[in-house]
């Protein structure tokens, strides 16, 4: 079980980020989650007790997200059943 000190919440989902070090030290990060590179240099690892800084994005949950098309035809279900 790893724990993270800093996740955002956003309306796509719950998303940390993680050194180097954190990715190779837990598999199981590069195993369950979805990551990538890019955060900016002042960002640090998400992982609780460590400072490093952070390389990868990590989307720890990613809300379902619709198509405009899947909208599209659910309201159209919704107003002409
Ligand atoms: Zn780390």
């Amino acid at each position: 079980m790893i724990e993270f000190d800093d996740v955002v919440l956003c309306s796509t989902g719950v998303y940390t980020q993680v050194c180097i070090e954190c990715l190779s030290k837990y598999p199981e990060i590069d195993e369950r989650f979805e990551h990538s590179p890019g955060p900016p240099p002042e960002l640090i690892c998400g992982v609780a007790g460590c400072y490093n800084d952070a390389s990868y994005y990590v989307e720890l949950v990613v809300f379902p997200s619709l198509t405009q098309e899947e909208l599209n035809k659910l309201r159209n279900e919704r107003f002409n059943p």
